[in-house]
């Protein structure tokens, strides 16, 4: 398996999702795979009662966005570490060859395609 290239795809990606993860929150001193979410940057209407409710929902989302991307995040991390160790490409469930196809997809992908839906069961 050419992993070169995807190493490169993996690291290019990790650089882009490091920054906007930044742009939501900041890294948990003290567990660096963990990300806190921050607040939007202060309203200026501040003191408004009725802003109260945007405030909050814009939260959510960042929130959200957030997790997402620290899961994107950490799959990457781990897939590159996978590519250090040799067993890059290699399904976590059945520990079957992972489709070419797939990575060519989802380079962090950590699953193959018949166990795809079985990912998000994996522990983190
Ligand atoms: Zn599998």
């Amino acid at each position: 398996m050419k992993t070169s290239a995807y190493k490169k795809i993996l690291e290019t990606e990790l650089a882009e999702i490091t920054h906007s993860l930044e742009e939501l929150g900041v890294q948990n001193p003290n567990a660096p795979e963990d990300w806190i979410t921050t607040p939007e940057e202060p309203s200026k209407n501040e003191s408004d009662p009725n802003d109260f409710g945007d405030r909050s929902e814009a939260w959510q989302e960042r929130r959200g966005t957030l997790s997402a991307l620290e899961t994107r995040c950490n799959n990457i991390k781990r897939a590159l570490s996978k590519i250090d160790a040799g067993t890059y490409g290699t399904c976590e469930l059945c520990k079957n060859e992972i489709e070419e196809d797939r990575l060519s997809v989802n380079p962090a992908a950590r699953t193959c395609k018949a166990d795809l839906d079985n990912e998000s069961q994996l522990p983190s």
